[in-house]
């Protein structure tokens, strides 16, 4: 059956300024990894679609997406401190949004195994209120919301190396969609504290695991199995959406964990068996260096096939046990 790749290339017509770390290179970049994976035969590439604007309103407050719509209208401008649209930002945007809706409409049907969007800007910091952190429209939470309103339980796994503090805004108080982030700690945008757990009905479907730097591939293994995996077993999910950062990569520039692509095909294999085949969804977010994305991406399409594949050795021995035991300790106290 294979699997589906979704792209357009007119995600590249977002431009955020020429110092800024979100170049559209960043796509030719996992484009090449595709190229590379040797996985061609067996996939569906399709042409990513815009997002029907009532779709957006699902997750996004209709202010700032009125908001959006406006630095649009100006011919771009600054939306955040260090997130700006060019003129062909809103329809980039719009892509990355649609690409995953379009993906599960194609898995729904049969189609595929699983599927890897391959889109920009990233989604995971964007909020119900606000646009920031590189993120337009949050792409990964308006999936989970739609397939919340087809009666799923959804189990979005952030690996991306900042919190997906966006994401876990719009999940906070919804039982039925469980949050797992995996990120460096501290970093950007400062939230993600193993403490911070869902609230009212959504307690106990966030679960943060905040990282020291040069944290290896070995403990975000220990990790998922002691940590994350008994608590996605209980909770029982019907699909996956992962948010596939691939800035958690030791080569990033602007982030400090130790990562390699090979732990990346290990780490997203761990995560995908969670679910049945054809209920897995995997999202581009992060990554600024671009050897580190084009080798990821290879990686995590071959996980995607059921392969393990390592383009680099497997890292370990880096820093995190302590974290692991933390948390370990807060859920035996629950
Ligand atoms: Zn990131």
């Amino acid at each position: 059956m294979g699997i589906l790749f979704i792209t357009n290339e007119l995600c590249m017509d977002h431009f955020p300024g020429n110092k800024h770390p979100e170049q559209p290179d960043r796509l030719e970049a996992v484009l090449a990894g595709f190229e590379n994976s040797h996985i061609k035969e067996s996939v569906t590439e399709l042409v990513a679609e815009p997002v029907e604007e009532n779709e957006i309103f699902k997750v996004h407050e209709q202010r700032m997406v009125h908001h959006l719509k406006e630095v649009h209208a100006d011919g771009g401008g600054r939306v955040d401190e260090d997130t700006k649209m060019s003129q062909g930002s809103w329809l980039a945007a719009r892509l990355a949004a649609g690409a995953g809706l379009q993906a599960i409409k194609y898995l729904r049907e049969g189609d595929g195994e699983a599927a890897f969007c391959a889109v920009r800007p990233p989604g995971h910091h964007a909020t119900p209120v606000q646009s920031m952190g590189f993120c337009l429209l949050n792409n990964v939470a308006l999936a989970a919301k739609h397939l919340l309103s087809l009666g799923e339980k959804v189990l979005i796994v952030d690996y991306d190396a900042h919190h997906g503090n966006g994401t876990q805004d719009v999940f906070y108080s919804e039982p039925n969609v469980l949050f797992i982030s995996f990120h460096q700690w501290p970093l950007y945008p400062g939230t993600g504290a193993m403490g911070e757990i869902g609230e009212g009905e959504g307690e106990g479907t966030t679960l943060n695991i905040p990282l020291p730097a040069g944290a290896t591939g070995d403990i975000y293994l220990q990790a998922w199995d002691e940590i994350a995996l008994p608590v996605v077993e209980r909770f029982s999910p019907t699909w996956v959406l992962v948010s596939a950062g691939f800035d958690a990569h030791r080569l990033d520039p602007i982030t400090d964990l130790g990562l390699t692509s090979g732990d990346y095909n290990l780490i997203t294999s761990r995560i995908i068996e969670t679910v049945p085949i054809g209920h897995r969804l995997v999202f581009l977010e992060g990554g600024y260096d671009l050897k580190a994305l084009e080798l990821s991406t290879t990686a995590v399409l071959h996980a995607l096939t059921g392969e393990t594949i390592f383009p680099e050795p497997v890292s370990n021995g880096g820093p995190g046990q302590e974290t692991i035991s933390q948390i370990k300790k807060s859920v035996q106290e629950k």
